[in-house]
């Protein structure tokens, strides 16, 4: 093979070589995605929990990609970190989402995830007015969902820009609440609008009494910091019924709904009534 001619490749074994050809060839390939308009979003509604009314979504990144076929985001986005791709895959995501939630009635908003490294690039605030600005969406119907690992570059600069984000209008959830480290901490220190229930605590209700105490905890101390709360991955009626009984606000999963496209998310919100 050509790329043989460079020394030190004979350093690696055949299974590191294979290894990084793969990752070599899926970096080309979200570079001509990029380009050529290759991702698109998934919408999964979201609902509160009273009234049942959809409230909004969260946008979720969704690839076919050419030869292999569906490549799910957990699948890419570690490579799109690494290489820097997310920043812009994350900018198309907010664009798109934007534009998309700016054809819904009435105050549906919109969830975006930002990935710790798009949080770090410079730019993100730039990102996000842009898109509000070439959208025409209201900031309030747009959130942002970080994740611990945003905060854990504990610096000015990060509490800076959420500020920021804020002052704007848009909102800031905690995604994946409850799953890493110092969570309870963070909550405190920065300012969020919603906390995200981690599925795996979700998963377990019903079942394990551990999981039902620390979502309440977790819906407790969110309410006592003015904040209110959204579980994903919700599948059954058991777990939605025990989620409302401990005064959990939003649900969303497969119970309500599996991510969708644009179209599909729109006849929903047509089929039913809104309050
Ligand atoms: P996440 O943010 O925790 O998103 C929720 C994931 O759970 C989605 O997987 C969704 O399809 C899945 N899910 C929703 N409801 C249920 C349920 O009831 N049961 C089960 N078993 N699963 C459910 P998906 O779409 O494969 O996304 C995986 C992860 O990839 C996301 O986890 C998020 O971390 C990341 N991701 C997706 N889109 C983006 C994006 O635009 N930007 C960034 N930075 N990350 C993204
Ligand atoms: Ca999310
Ligand atoms: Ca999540
Ligand atoms: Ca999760």
């Amino acid at each position: 093979a050509k790329e043989g001619g460079r020394g030190g490749y004979r350093f690696f074994s055949p299974e590191m070589n294979q290894k990084l050809r793969e990752r070599r060839a899926l970096e080309a390939d979200l570079r001509v995605a990029l380009a050529q308009g290759g991702f698109r979003l998934a919408y999964q509604p979201q609902v509160n929990l009273d009234t049942g009314a959809v409230i909004g979504a969260e946008a979720l990144l969704r690839w076919e990609r050419p030869g292999i076929g569906n490549m799910p985001p957990d699948r890419f986005i570690s490579v799109a970190e690494e290489t820097g791709l997310i920043g812009p895959i994350g900018t198309w995501a907010l664009q798109e989402a934007c534009r998309e939630a700016c054809t819904w009635p009435g105050q549906l908003t919109i969830a975006v995830n930002v990935s710790p490294v798009q949080f770090r690039q410079s730019g993100l605030y730039e990102a996000v007015v842009a898109a509000l600005e070439s959208s025409g969406l209201p900031p309030e119907r747009l959130e942002l969902e970080i994740t611990e690992g945003v905060l854990l570059n504990d610096t000015e600069e990060t509490l800076a820009t959420l500020h920021r984000l804020r002052e704007l209008g848009v909102k800031i959830a905690m995604d994946d609440f409850g799953t890493g480290y110092s969570s309870l901490g963070y909550l405190q220190k920065f300012p969020f609008d919603k906390v995200k229930i981690d599925r795996s605590f979700v998963r377990h209700l019903g079942g394990d009494r551990s999981a039902e105490a620390i979502v309440r905890a977790v819906v407790g101390m969110s309410h006592a910091l003015g904040v209110h709360t959204i579980a994903e991955g919700v599948e059954t009626l058991l777990q939605a019924d025990m989620l409302r009984q401990k005064g959990c606000e939003e649900v969303q999963g497969f119970m309500f709904g599996k991510p969708m496209n644009a179209s599909d998310f729109v006849a929903l919100l047509g089929s039913e009534e809104v309050p």
